[in-house]
């Protein structure tokens, strides 16, 4: 998956993610696989910057970046070319 969409809260961004291998991906082992081609998912890092939400939309805080696992399907989705996004908190 790219990365999801900045700029919401922890929640939100947790809530893509979800929403993302809940509908896209099977558990299997200790893992996941793709539901359309079998595929093992792969994962990749994602970046997400801490802005803080007292700014509104502008994109500032304190420079803290955590990091996150992406996961991906190799086959159909490729590797995401998006890999950073933040949350303002
Ligand atoms: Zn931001
Ligand atoms: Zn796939």
């Amino acid at each position: 998956m790219e990365a999801p969409a900045g700029k919401r809260s922890r929640e939100e961004l947790r809530a893509a993610f979800e929403r993302h291998v809940a509908e896209h991906y099977a558990p299997k082992g200790s893992g996941f696989v793709c539901k359309k081609d079998g595929a093992e998912i792969r994962q990749t890092t994602l970046y997400v910057s801490v802005h803080a939400k007292a700014f509104g939309d502008m994109c500032a805080g304190s420079g803290e970046v955590e990091r996150l696992p992406l996961p991906y399907c190799p086959t159909c989705e490729g590797v995401p070319s998006n890999t950073s996004t933040c949350v303002h908190v």
